[in-house]
């Protein structure tokens, strides 16, 4: 098909998010959240097991979590809002609803500027929510044939936040920007650990076309079951073809849920969405409105830490550093290092961090934690200074991240300080053109070649550290 014949498609995304609060209790009862390692249904009680008569309690440090969030992403934060039931049945929700917030939701608006790969794109928010996660379903094999569902507890009542876009998302790669720099925002003001791979973290993409210029939204999918960043990009890239084909063949799409298969990189039916699903809401009997206070509202704002929007900014026009990463990943680590006194250059300590600092916290994530910043200060004025060779700063400090041994105590331990001193290497000199005359005499005879071959034997006679620009100057000056 030719492209004039084409009808051309804007890509619309709307993104929901629900994340795992990180609180040490339930949302509305006191048992513990804590639930790797603990044994199924050990962490529950009559509330979070929906026995009869049980009544709930606010969890304070989950709504101050949603309220920072909203804070932190621009949201209007009305004085009051409400709790709400969503009614359906299903054996991992006991009580028969989900305490939730339907229509006065805790954050209403707000955006979340990303960068992408056409440029900084603000993507606009509908509203941020509380509630409580359901239970955890298994289902397993039985020896000899049939199936079982097993139900954990455990999982039921830990607060989650749900986070909606609007449908104004246009490709799949500021999706994916946008649930990272979410998930960074959020692991900043530290409401949630926001760990995809445990579930704190799950990300529901509905994607629709529609033809461009055109206002009224297409028919959309829900994609779930993305487990990681990558699968959210590639799992929506695959929606947009898909759907493409499907208008350019004239074949109707549906509204439906489709699940993400990551092997095959397929989305596949899940079910079918009839109209809306007519959940009953209707406000809580059990719990008063939830009134916010100027007095809560101020002492969140008060903690709030450097966000990460406006400390990419600061090492943009403080330091000129374009690296994201530097701002993103150990930002407390690499701030620590600039305050180092006397600071390093930004540039050297940046290009250090970018290079060795994220390769060696593959090996040990909380490593930027652990080690202190001075450290890479010491690192990096080593090398402006040429106290070391570039080379070798590179490997102490690679080696003082592993070993935590600190950047002098390597240097002197391995005798790497760098010879710069000219009477101390005019000896050495001496002696390489002694034994090199055919050499010196091309250099001579100006061939730049000879020169860097006798700079090297220079080199490999005080075992790297001289530092290479003295010694080709010094044998320079001797021999023209
Ligand atoms: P639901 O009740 O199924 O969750 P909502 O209307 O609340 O549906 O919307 C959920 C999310 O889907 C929001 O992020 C919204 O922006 C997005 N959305 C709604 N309609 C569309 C559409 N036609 N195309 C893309 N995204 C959409
Ligand atoms: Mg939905
Ligand atoms: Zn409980």
């Amino acid at each position: 098909m030719s492209l004039a014949t084409k009808t051309d498609y804007e890509v619309v995304v709307g993104i929901e998010i629900h994340v795992q609060l990180k609180t040490a209790s339930k949302m509305f009862c006191s048992c513990s959240t804590e639930v790797r390692g603990a044994a199924p249904n050990s962490n529950t009680c009559p509330v979070c097991l929906g026995l009869p008569g049980a009544l709930p309690v606010i969890n304070r440090r989950a709504v101050e979590h949603v309220l920072a969030t909203g804070l932190a992403i621009g949201s209007a934060i009305p004085d009051v809002t409400r709790w709400d039931r969503k009614n359906y049945f299903y054996p991992d929700l006991p009580k028969g609803y989900q305490i939730s917030q339907f229509d006065l939701p805790l954050c209403a608006g707000g955006t979340l500027p990303v960068e992408s790969s056409d440029g900084p794109v603000v993507v606009q928010l509908r509203r941020a929510h509380l509630e409580e996660d359901t239970a955890r379903l298994l289902h397993q094999d039985v020896p000899g044939g049939g199936r079982v569902s097993l139900v954990d507890y455990n999982r039921s009542g830990i607060p989650l936040m749900e986070i909606v876009t609007e449908p104004c998302i246009g490709s799949a790669e500021v999706a994916r920007r946008y649930a990272e720099e979410l998930r960074l925002l959020l692991l900043t003001i530290g409401a949630s650990d926001a760990a995809m791979e445990d579930g704190q973290m799950r990300v529901e993409a509905n994607v629709s076309l529609r033809p461009r210029g055109t206002e009224a939204l297409g028919t959309r999918t829900e994609v779930k079951n993305m487990n990681s960043f990558r699968s959210v990009e590639r799992a929506i890239a695959f929606e947009i073809e898909r759907q493409t084909r499907a208008l350019e063949t004239n074949e109707k799409l549906v509204q439906e849920t489709r699940g993400w298969d990551d092997t095959r990189g397929q989305t596949y039916t899940m079910r079918l969405k009839e109209e809306s699903m007519d959940y009953r809401y209707f406000p809580e009997p059990d719990l008063p409105p939830l009134r916010t206070d100027a007095a809560m509202i101020g002492a969140i704002r008060g903690r709030m830490p450097e966000l990460p929007a406006a400390k990419r900014i600061r090492y943009r026009t403080d330091y000129g550093l374009l690296d994201g990463l530097v701002a993103d990943v150990g930002g407390d680590y690499f701030d620590s290092a600039l305050r180092f006194d006397p600071p390093p250059d930004p540039k050297v300590a940046a290009s250090l961090f970018s290079k060795i600092a994220l390769r060696e916290r593959n090996n040990v994530p909380n490593l930027l934690d652990i080690r202190p910043g001075a450290e890479l200060a010491l690192a990096s004025n080593l090398r402006t200074s040429g106290a070391i060779s570039s080379q070798n700063v590179e490997e102490v400090y690679a080696e003082h991240l592993r070993t935590g041994t600190p950047v002098n105590d390597i240097v002197a331990a391995k005798g790497l300080r760098q010879m710069n001193d000219s009477s101390e290497l005019a000896a050495v000199i001496d002696k390489v053109i002694a034994a090199n005359e055919a050499a010196a005499a091309d250099v001579r005879a100006g061939k730049d070649q000879a020169l860097k071959f006798l700079t090297g034997q220079v080199m490999k006679e005080t075992r790297g550290q001289a530092n290479a620009a003295v010694v080709a100057q010094l044998l320079g000056e001797r021999l023209k």
